[in-house]
């Protein structure tokens, strides 16, 4: 049996944050649910073409997920259980917004077989959430772990941001420190930078000099503080962002970084199944009326291409990329086809090369992973 993972969209949220230029949009009650009709019509369709794989980790992103219903989880999860061969230890994560999630929806969730909860905190200064355009603060977050831990997720991420306006060195390390002390069930911290997106309100603010952004080295002292302050805190750094307790890595997340089978099922979601890339329609019109309607014609890779996008992407890991797996998706040497590029970077101190022959592995150092796009760019074909 081959492996699959699931992605789904829930593109509604209650409001748009300033930086957010992802696929959402606030809804009606009606509108999601002819929305959620839509999914579970894309779902029984494409299960026909699974009858191969196990699906090993469900993944629902957003968006808002959790501004489903205990009952529309139950429902999503009893199709998929139905129509996919769901493996009995499948990871089944689903993000969380803070404030947005009851108690009563949490264990819901919990007992339609979701066991991992990313909640989407970015910071634990109510100034800093207010000026993201978000609609929780602190007290709303810790009210939701609470809940959740009540409701018995003992798996739980949370996101956080750091380049944010009018964020200190001393804001972020108090941000960390109350994120650290939630409690065990705290098992991984995604830790990404802001980044202004074209388009977004906080593009036009910046553009007008009316966001206050800490500069280059209050950035670099913040990315540092992070890396430093969650080794301590027993988080073991797995990806340039991503931190987690051992064992307790995103296995869904790890699978797109080591080009595992994914489909993805509503509006605008891409899939990587059957060495082709698509992507469903953006159009949410177009998706109700035809549920999984593609957006253009699928990309069809040659092994080569193949061979680029898993180094490029492995790269992100910690753990690097094996010469054994680019072989087996290409049939070629890793050194024979990027050996100058290896050697260039390895020569200036952004990559180790370690092993031979196909026990040979690349990674970024610790300076390749600040460098992380100036390397992987070598990669793309
Ligand atoms: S909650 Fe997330 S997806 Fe929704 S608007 Fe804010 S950043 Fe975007």
């Amino acid at each position: 049996m081959k492996e699959l993972e699931l992605y789904l969209h829930i593109p509604f949220c209650i409001r748009k944050c300033l930086y957010c230029d992802f696929l959402s949009f606030p809804a009606s009650e009606a509108t999601r649910e002819s929305y959620l009709e839509a999914l579970k019509e894309e779902l029984r369709k494409k299960s026909e073409e699974t009858v191969e794989y196990t699906v090993s980790s469900v993944f629902f992103g957003g968006g808002t997920p959790s501004l489903l219903t205990g009952e529309q989880m139950e429902g999503l999860m009893d199709l998929i259980r139905d129509r996919y061969q769901l493996a009995e230890e499948a990871e089944i994560s689903m993000e969380c917004n803070p404030g947005t999630a009851t108690a009563e929806h949490l264990k819901a969730y919990r007992k339609a077989g979701v066991n991992r909860l990313s909640i989407g905190l970015q910071s634990a200064q109510n100034a800093e959430l207010k000026a993201l355009g978000r609609i929780h603060t602190w007290e709303d977050f810790q009210r939701t772990f609470r809940d959740a831990v009540d409701a018995g997720f003992d798996n739980i991420n949370v996101d956080l941001m750091s380049a944010l306006p009018g964020q200190t060195a001393d804001t972020y390390r108090d941000t960390l420190e109350k994120v650290l002390a939630l409690g065990s069930e705290l098992k991984h911290i995604s830790a990404y930078s802001l980044i202004l997106e074209e388009g977004t309100p906080f593009m036009e603010m910046k553009e007008k000099g009316l966001l206050d952004l800490p500069d280059e080295d209050g950035d670099r002292e913040l990315y540092e503080m992070t890396g430093g302050r969650l080794k301590e805190a027993g988080f073991e750094r797995y990806e340039i962002s991503n931190y987690a307790r051992p064992g307790y890595e995103c296995r869904h997340n790890v699978g797109y970084w080591v080009r595992r089978e994914y489909l993805g099922f509503g509006l605008g979601a891409a899939s990587l199944f059957q060495g082709k890339r698509f992507s469903n329609t953006d159009s949410l019109e177009e998706y109700c009326q035809d549920p999984g309607a593609a957006a253009g014609d699928p990309e069809v890779l040659t092994p080569e291409e193949a061979g680029s996008e898993l180094v490029f992407l492995g790269l992100r890991l910690i753990r690097g990329v094996k010469a054994s797996d680019y072989r087996a998706i290409t049939g070629e040497n890793l050194m024979d086809r990027y050996g100058d590029v290896i050697r260039k970077h390895v020569s200036e101190g952004l990559l180790s090369l370690s092993g031979e022959g196909d026990d040979t592995r690349i990674a970024l150092t610790d300076r390749g992973l600040d460098l992380a796009n100036y390397v992987m760019a070598d990669f793309v074909d």
